[in-house]
């Protein structure tokens, strides 16, 4: 079947309800999904056990319902593909492109440190390549990791925003299968966005950083590379970004309304004055599409 023009999904990990924070990231891309007439699908990125919270993956999709969120198709779930990892992950590693590696993160800290990098100043260590070549002193391979070589990956996100990255100066090659056995992020969003038919991602803020290491797994693996809009993150009182790590409150499932608004102008637009969820919807699908979307490229056939 022909791939649809437009694509989007939300991607919720379940490691707790949904919050304000994640709604705005929902918002968005279910708005520009509906703005521009495709599917919006939602996928539960459970595949770190560890940090799930029980009942989390339920309670966000019981939420996005009650908001009026209305998905296409299946609800994917990360935790039922890993056959799908395992085969993008065996391809890179047939290819020369991902070794095993046996060093422990205080290992690289002082490795960075060595080289005179103040690896306080990064939240991510750039990898210095110690078992690029093989790991010395026959230890037990730890992470698996793929090579960056000589990457340079140039983005531009849809605010505008250019992104120019050299992949080994800022972060090295990177993990692909952590040291706990568990698939990494980066290579789960884009086997599952490339086998999803995903043409658009729009997130929040914080992921900007991961976009070039997912553009770098896309040409290994031979994915095309979708659009990408990063959408402001909501902080606290702190300037913390809001999660549910920082103790970000459940969003209430009744009076969906006032959340939604909050929302919507937390993106920039105004609001909609709308009384009941249909009207909200129908408003705020059209705000966004003046703010977002070429009029001479969009179809007629958005949903209301
Ligand atoms: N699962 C990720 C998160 O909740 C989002 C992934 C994405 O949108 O690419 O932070």
């Amino acid at each position: 079947r022909a791939r649809c023009s437009y694509v989007g999904r939300f991607a919720p990990s379940p490691t707790g309800p949904l919050h304000a924070g994640s709604l705005v990231a929902a918002l968005a891309s279910c708005l520009d999904s509906r703005a521009h007439g495709g599917r919006w699908l939602l996928r539960i990125e459970d595949l770190d056990p560890p940090r799930e919270q029980p009942g989390a993956a339920q309670s966000i999709i019981d939420t996005l319902a009650a908001y009026g969120f209305e998905h296409d198709g299946a609800i994917e779930y990360q935790s039922r593909r890993n056959a799908h990892y395992q085969a993008a992950f065996d391809r890179l590693l047939a290819a020369g492109l991902v070794y095993p590696c046996a060093c422990t993160r205080r290992e690289i800290a002082d490795s960075v440190a060595r080289q005179g990098q103040d690896p306080g100043r990064h939240a991510e260590l750039v990898y210095p390549g110690t078992c690029r070549n093989g790991i010395a002193g026959g230890r037990a391979p730890r992470a698996w990791r793929v090579r960056v070589d000589d990457a340079v990956i140039d983005w531009t996100d849809r605010s505008g925003a250019a992104f120019h990255e050299r992949l080994a100066k800022e972060v090295g090659d990177f993990v692909l299968r952590r040291a706990d056995g568990l698939w990494a992020y980066q290579l789960a969003v884009v086997v599952d966005d490339a086998g999803q038919g995903v043409t658009d991602v729009v997130r929040g803020a914080d992921l900007i950083g991961s976009t070039a290491r997912q553009i770098h797994l896309q040409r290994l693996l031979g994915h095309p590379t979708p659009r990408y809009l990063h959408v402001p993150v909501v902080t606290d009182a702190h300037g913390e970004k809001l999660s549910k790590q920082t103790g970000a409150a459940a969003l209430a499932l009744h009076d969906p309304l006032p959340e939604l608004e909050r929302a919507l102008g937390h993106l920039g637009l105004r609001g909609t004055g709308a009384v009941t969820l249909g009207g909200f919807w129908r408003a705020a699908v059209c705000l966004w599409r003046a703010a977002w979307v070429d009029p001479a490229a969009s179809p007629e056939s958005v949903r209301g």
